[in-house]
């Protein structure tokens, strides 16, 4: 199932609505119509959560244009129900980068409700005469639509500015902490309070409000999450694919049947391979492919094998393949040492090696 609608780009970032996205659209109707709403007063609610929700898009592109300054391209933004998200390529490491990538979203929100602070005399309607303000406020009028629009971006700023890792507030905690102290201390002590805030949340949530829970959840598991990262690529500093690599590999040539793959698969436990022409890297062999063409009796590895493929070097980074496979679906790459084949790295292989080094560093 497509979880997701385009809704199309800007500045050459796609936006996504979340299928969940609707059922607040449903929710309102419902809501209205339980509270004896008319056709009118469904249309005004409707309009208001989707400029609430532009206004949510302009956050996350506050955070996406911040990104793409210091050369981190933006993904996707996806909308849910609960807000928004934009899926940065990756987190600045430098703190002053990460601060202000971080504080560029909720900017935005002080910027469009400066804006309207100004524009509708917000003088005005605090100096209603407040015996008659439910009257005045429940009016479906555009200077209330305007009013609430300017309450909502507001508050949109307080809640992201929480300190719950790994919100906005989390993000600018975390960058000012890393400013003083390493950035693996900086993210315990911000997840730890990010993990606070989600039991915070939980019990309010429990209590008053079930969205808060799925934030709650946001962001415990995001806290733990990015705890992770930042502590793996800690220990992976400095160390070369060369020390954690596979050598004991067996590989194909392109005109080997697939039976002989399949022998291999189970009578070992490797379960991608490399495609050698003489002693050129041609090809990728991934265990999926051989799964869909195992029936095929005469298949040979080159029908089976993609040729397009990331070499790495002997001497590249550790942290350049653990974020390799973290941000794509690739996770087996052929290692070569002066364009001869020397090894593969997969992920299986990177986590016992981050496994066996936290033992030693620690
Ligand atoms: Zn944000």
């Amino acid at each position: 199932m497509k979880a997701n609608l385009s809704l199309g780009s800007i500045a050459g970032i796609k936006i996504n609505v979340h299928w969940t996205f609707f059922l607040l659209i449903v929710w309102i109707v419902f809501d209205q119509m339980k509270r004896g709403g008319n056709t009118a007063s469904i249309l005004y609610n409707i309009a208001f959560i989707l400029t609430v929700f532009v206004c949510v898009i302009l956050h996350e592109l506050g955070h996406a244009l911040m990104a793409k300054r210091f050369k981190i391209k933006t993904k996707k933004i996806t909308l849910l129900p609960i807000g928004g998200i934009a899926s940065l390529e990756r987190i600045p490491e430098s703190p002053k980068q990460e601060f202000l990538v971080a504080i560029a979203g909720p900017l935005v929100n002080v910027c469009i409700a400066a804006l309207l602070f100004f524009t509708i005399p917000i003088h005005d309607i605090l100096n209603q005469n407040f015996n008659d303000s439910y009257v005045f406020f429940s009016r479906f009028t555009l200077q209330n639509f305007l009013f609430y629009l300017f309450l909502v971006n507001v508050g949109l700023v307080l809640f992201n500015m929480i300190p719950a890792f790994p919100m906005d507030g989390g993000r600018v905690l975390r960058s000012a902490l890393a400013m003083k102290m390493n950035r693996v201390k900086a993210t315990q002590i911000a997840a730890s309070t990010g993990q606070f805030f989600a039991v915070l949340f939980l019990i309010f949530g429990l209590l008053y409000n079930p969205i808060l829970i799925f934030i709650a959840l946001f962001i415990f598991l995001g806290a733990y999450g990015e705890n992770q990262i930042v502590n793996h690529l800690a220990i992976l500093n400095g160390h070369k694919v060369q020390e954690a690599m596979m050598t004991n590999i067996t590989t194909f040539n392109p005109n080997d049947t697939i039976n002989k793959v399949l022998k291999t698969i189970i009578s070992g436990t490797e379960n991608n391979f490399i495609v050698l022409k003489g002693a050129v890297i041609i090809g990728v062999l991934y265990h999926k492919d051989i799964i869909e063409n195992s029936h095929k009796e005469d298949c040979l590895v080159k029908d089976m094998m993609t040729t397009k493929f990331t070499l790495l070097k002997a001497k590249d980074d550790l942290k350049k393949v653990y974020e390799l496979i973290y941000s794509k679906s690739n996770t087996f790459f052929p290692v070569v040492k002066q364009d001869e084949l020397i090894g593969v790295i997969d992920a299986i292989n990177l986590n016992e090696y981050l496994l066996i080094q936290a033992k030693l560093t620690h």
